[in-house]
């Protein structure tokens, strides 16, 4: 083996000094949303901006884009498919990103991403719209610069360099080129599951448990599922999220709701399929390089929905999970059977609120999401019809009617800090998972009976050698073809979705 050149041992020391620094700054944030006690918001907002700021300085800086210039240069070093040909290719993706775009819009984007956001919060609590429509419309201009400064390839549009930001190498084309199937498909469905009549009780849920023997009860889960609680913890927020901080250290947090026991138990499932993830990325040897990176935000999201809905929504699970349950949450669990539980997590009726969605309808909100985005970017559509075209779709995708904007088009807060391009990726999650689970279950045929007994390791290895270990080496749809041997497409999830509407609702 040749030495590793000099530059490129320097090169991946900056980067994992910069990742060290940024871990910094997530352990800061994670400290913020858990335990920091309110008067430390001022001071922590300036400490957070100030890190991110060094952050940034370092990764950016012009000794980095030497570093990445001479090793381009290096022959050897940049031999197709090997691991510094990788961790090359999105070094000099993620530099060229971050230093395109010019400083004063990066400030004005955050300056006018955080009044946009207050202004946000107060048109919806007020039902008014019109309020917040000239700061959409100011964020949206912004948003055309930023994609003007990144560019796109010939062919494509400025949404496809937002997206880029959160799926890399995705386009708008590509996402709708699946989607449309999705949509047909899914609308079918769901008018036979509204035929169907009342459809499944969920009563079953809706046990009074106290907070602590849910979280008892989740760290019991999350341990026989295979996350590492000597290099992880469970906390409590009001936002659930997980935060990969470094090397030997990933974080979740869940809410506990004590009438509701089965909002914690799957979100703290979601989180856990994205800390496996954060845990099986090869850290100890390839921290801050892209090597130990995620992929995609698609492909964090399909590990967080395969532990949530394919494996936790399952039947072998509540088989296995039953007796633990009545141990750990109390008696009255046995007033119900495997069968009202399954039906009960396994609904599939049209709402308003795009988080409070089931796994069926959930893709219909994404969608909308993403036309009125891609037509806003584009200019096809103006700020001032977003709430009658947002109320045309559900009526259209999902026959149910808006009854204000609160519950329509201003209940997430993604578009006022300028995250667009991102909803995309919640679907691309779902799509994966779905791909990636038919794929398990021909490759591990005993599966079912595993879980229905307790015993996951099988699933994580699986996971761990085809996904987690090769960090952002291969691209989402190269991933994709590379582990199942197809192109990602909607057929999977809607075989999935169309087998629980029979076992649910007969359909
Ligand atoms: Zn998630």
């Amino acid at each position: 083996m040749p030495a590793v050149p000099a530059a490129y041992s320097e090169l991946c020391k900056l980067m994992r000094d910069a990742a060290h620094l940024n871990s910094v700054a997530s352990l800061l944030n994670w400290d913020q949303e858990t335990y920091m006690p309110h008067g430390g918001s001022e001071g922590r907002a300036e400490q957070s901006s100030l890190m991110a700021g060094i952050v940034h300085e370092r990764r950016t800086s012009p000794k980095v884009g030497e570093l990445i210039a001479n090793c381009e240069a290096d022959d050897t070093l940049m031999k197709p498919g090997s691991e510094p040909a990788a961790n090359m290719r999105e070094m000099r993706r993620d530099y060229d990103r971050a230093t395109k775009l010019p400083g004063e819009l990066v400030e004005e984007l955050a300056k006018v991403g955080s009044l946009a956001q207050d202004v946000w919060k107060e048109a919806r609590a007020k039902d008014d719209f019109a309020k917040f429509a000239p700061w959409l419309e100011r964020m949206f201009e912004l948003s055309r610069r930023k994609a003007a400064c990144y560019g796109f390839a010939e062919g494509g549009e400025a949404y496809d360099a937002l997206l880029d930001d959160h799926e890399p190498g995705g386009t708008a084309k590509m996402i709708e080129a699946t989607f449309a199937p999705l949509r047909a498909s899914l609308a079918e469905l769901l008018k036979k599951v509204a035929d169907s009549g009342e459809g499944p009780s969920e009563k079953p849920l809706k046990l009074k448990i106290e907070a602590d023997k849910q979280h008892k009860f989740g760290l019991f889960v999350l341990e026989k599922m295979g996350f590492d609680l000597n290099a992880g913890r469970l906390d409590v927020t009001t936002h659930p999220f997980c935060s990969g901080i470094g090397p030997g250290d990933t974080r979740l947090t869940t809410r506990y709701r004590d009438e509701k026991f089965s909002d914690a138990l799957y979100g703290t499932l979601h989180e856990m399929g994205h800390g496996l993830y954060e845990q099986g990325l090869p850290k100890a040897d390839h921290f801050g390089e892209p090597l130990a990176g995620d992929i995609s935000l698609g492909i964090h999201e399909s590990q967080s929905r395969m532990w949530e809905n394919f494996v936790g929504r399952g039947k072998p699970f509540w088989k296995w999970i039953m007796p633990h349950a009545k141990k750990h949450l109390g008696k009255d669990f046995g007033k119900y059977t495997v069968k009202d539980y399954y039906a009960a997590v396994n609904t599939a009726r049209p709402s308003l609120i795009r988080v409070e969605a089931d796994e069926a309808t959930y893709n219909m909100h994404v969608m909308i999401r993403f036309e009125i985005e891609r037509a806003l970017l584009s200019g096809a559509m103006k700020v001032k019809d977003v709430p009658g075209e947002w109320n045309r779709r559900y009526k259209e995708y999902l026959g149910i009617t808006v009854p204000d904007d609160r519950r329509g088009c201003l209940q997430d807060v993604h578009w006022s800090f300028g995250l667009i391009g991102y909803f995309p990726t919640y679907t691309l999650g779902n799509l994966y998972a779905a791909q990636f689970w038919e794929k398990i279950n021909e490759d591990l045929p005993e599966m079912d009976k595993q879980i229905a007994k307790g015993q996951f390791s099988e699933l994580k290895n699986w996971l761990n050698e085809k996904i987690h270990k090769h960090g952002r080496r291969y691209r989402a749809s190269e991933l994709c073809k590379k582990v199942t041997g197809k192109e990602l497409s909607a057929a999977p999830l809607m075989r999935h979705l169309a087998a629980k509407a029979k076992a649910v609702y007969g359909v």
